[in-house]
Order: C-alpha cells, then sequence, then structure tokens
C-alpha cells in the first residue's frame, strides 16, 4: 500500500514497561459493524498504525478483517482493545472472545473500559489482565476512565502499574489534575474524544490559529494534544478527515496558541461521568 500521507512520521510514547504507542492513532467508537472494515481499511490506507476499537464497540471483527485485508505486517500495528464491563469477573475469556473476533492472538493494549465502582469487580479484573500481560496476550493492560481513587485502590491491590489511562480530554473537558496524577504515576494519558466529538472544532481561540497556518481546526485540537505528549486518538469515517486528521503531526503551536485552547476549559464532559457509569452502560 502507499500512499502519501504513508510518508506521514507519526511520533510515539515509550510506555512504562518500554512498549511504544503510536501517539495519534485512529478510534473506531460508533463505526457502525458493518462499514467497520472499509473504515478501517481507509485509516490504515491513509498511514494510521494504531487503532482504538472494544468489545462493546461491536465492530472489532471488522477492524481485524480489515488488518487483515491490509497485509500489513500485523507487528506494524498498534492495536488496542477494551474489556465490556459485564464481563470485569471473566476477564480472561472476554480477551479470548476480543482475539477471537479481531483474528489476532495478541493485542497491544488491553484495557479495563470503565471502571464501574458499583460492582466493584475492577480490582479483579486487573488481576486476569496481569496475567494476559504475563502471558504475553497482551503487550501492555492499562485502564479507562479511572478517576484518581480507582487508581488508588489498583495500585494498592496490583504488580503492575497501568500502561495507559485513556480518558476524556478535549480543551473544553481536559482533567488536568487526573493527567498529572496519572503521569506522576508512570500512566501514559490518552486522549479520547480528542475533537470533543467535534464541539470543540468551533471554539474562536481554535479557528483563529486554523486560520493563521492554513491549518484545519482539527489538525489545532490534534496538535494541541500531541505538544502536551498526550495520545490522541481521533475518530473520522471520512477518508479525506481522516487524512486531515493524521497530518496535524506537523503542525507546531507557539506557547501563546497553546495557552489560548487551553483556556477554552468549561468543565463540560461530552460523555458519560465514570464516578456514575454503571454497569447496564455497554
Ligand atoms: P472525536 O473527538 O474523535 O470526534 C469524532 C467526531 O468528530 C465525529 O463526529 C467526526 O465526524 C468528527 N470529525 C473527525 N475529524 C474531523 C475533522 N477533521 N473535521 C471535522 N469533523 C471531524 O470523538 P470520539 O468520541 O469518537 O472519540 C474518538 C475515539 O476515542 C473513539 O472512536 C474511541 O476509540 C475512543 N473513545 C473511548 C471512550 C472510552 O470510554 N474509553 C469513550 C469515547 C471514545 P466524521 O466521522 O463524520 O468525520
Amino acid at each position: 500500500m502507499t500512499s502519501a500521507s504513508q510518508e506521514t512520521k507519526v511520533p510515539t510514547v515509550t510506555l512504562n514497561n518500554g512498549v511504544r504507542i503510536p501517539q495519534l492513532g485512529f478510534g473506531v467508537f460508533q463505526v457502525p459493524p458493518e462499514e467497520t472494515q472499509r473504515i478501517v481499511e481507509d485509516a490504515l490506507e491513509a498511514g494510521y498504525r494504531h487503532i482504538d476499537t472494544a468489545a462493546a464497540y461491536r465492530n472489532e471483527a471488522g477492524v481485524g478483517a480489515a488488518i487483515a485485508a491490509s497485509g500489513i505486517p500485523r507487528e506494524e500495528i498498534f492495536l488496542t482493545t477494551k474489556l465490556r464491563n459485564g464481563e470485569q469477573g471473566n476477564a480472561k475469556e472476554a480477551f479470548s472472545n476480543s482475539a477471537q473476533a479481531l483474528g489476532v492472538d495478541y493485542v497491544d493494549l488491553y484495557l479495563i473500559h470503565w471502571p464501574v465502582p458499583s460492582q466493584g469487580l475492577f480490582v479483579e479484573a486487573w488481576k486476569q489482565l496481569e496475567m494476559l500481560y504475563a502471558d504475553g496476550q497482551a503487550r501492555a493492560i492499562g485502564v479507562s476512565n479511572f478517576l484518581t481513587e480507582h487508581l488508588d485502590m489498583l495500585l494498592a491491590a496490583s504488580d503492575v502499574v497501568p500502561a495507559v489511562n485513556q480518558i476524556e480530554i478535549h480543551p473544553t473537558f481536559q482533567q488536568k489534575e487526573l493527567s498529572a496524577k496519572s503521569r506522576s504515576l508512570g500512566i501514559a494519558v490518552e486522549a479520547y474524544s480528542p475533537l470533543g466529538q467535534g464541539a470543540d472544532l468551533t471554539a474562536a481561540a481554535v479557528e483563529s490559529v486554523a486560520g493563521k497556518y492554513g491549518a484545519s481546526p482539527a489538525q489545532v485540537l490534534l496538535g494541541w494534544h500531541l505538544a502536551q505528549g498526550t495520545i490522541a486518538i481521533p475518530k473520522s469515517a471520512d477518508s479525506t478527515r481522516m487524512r486531515e486528521n493524521l497530518e496535524a503531526v506537523r503542525l507546531t503551536l507557539t506557547p501563546t496558541e497553546m495557552e489560548g485552547i487551553t483556556a477554552l476549559e468549561s468543565g463540560g464532559r461530552v460523555g458519560a461521568d465514570p464516578a456514575l457509569a454503571s454497569h447496564s452502560q455497554m
């Protein structure tokens, strides 16, 4: 496969176990299962080498089919999937089902999708992820939507520090304290909904920087994430927009431009609150 964007050099972040993750990846939340293979093939063709899915997205089979059809060697693709909330008591079997759907014998990163504190199962689930990691079935293990108290509980009971905490981050909802706490523990921060599901694209501070560089608002938002060392996994079902997003790695913002975008914090989530997310959710 060749494409102009394949020349795009995506930086990597080195996780706390030495595994390297491409800092800009491709998310497939809300990509319909029947369209997933084509869309992920487009993303791979565009040059993405990091794909983020989850059992709960019901599109792992399409991701796997795209990886197989691409002919790209498995070791050149960083593949993340996540443990469904209702399977926290049964993580090893859930992992096997995901690996089977994906058509792979290992994943690069396996995450607990939500803590679901009301279930009281995430420490037990983590013990099973530790076994999958020890077996080499997951090259790295981590968490998603973990707040400070969930990280503290996990670390008090665990041998392996999560490699990643995947959380909602975009300029209007930055979770600065949680990011700093995660980083201080050696946990890499991965931004989901990095464009605020599109809501942050129209902020005046973003549009003015975009205008200055002849860039798109999405590129400015992604450039803002990348400059902070954050891993970002934007989703786009459109091959032009997915290519545009990948090109964000070429953009460098000045400190003043970074500050102008950081000042957009408003405390408003676009996703669910992990303290409340219930068992029935996914
Ligand atoms: P994003 O912030 O990535 O925004 C996606 C939206 O932005 C879509 O509507 C997309 O539309 C639009 N968009 C993308 N690129 C552009 C562009 N260049 N210009 C204009 N609009 C654009 O939101 P997501 O919630 O999808 O988050 C990304 C990924 O994060 C998910 O796919 C998933 O992998 C992960 N995630 C993880 C969660 C978790 O609990 N761990 C929760 C939520 C997300 P279009 O497709 O039409 O281009």
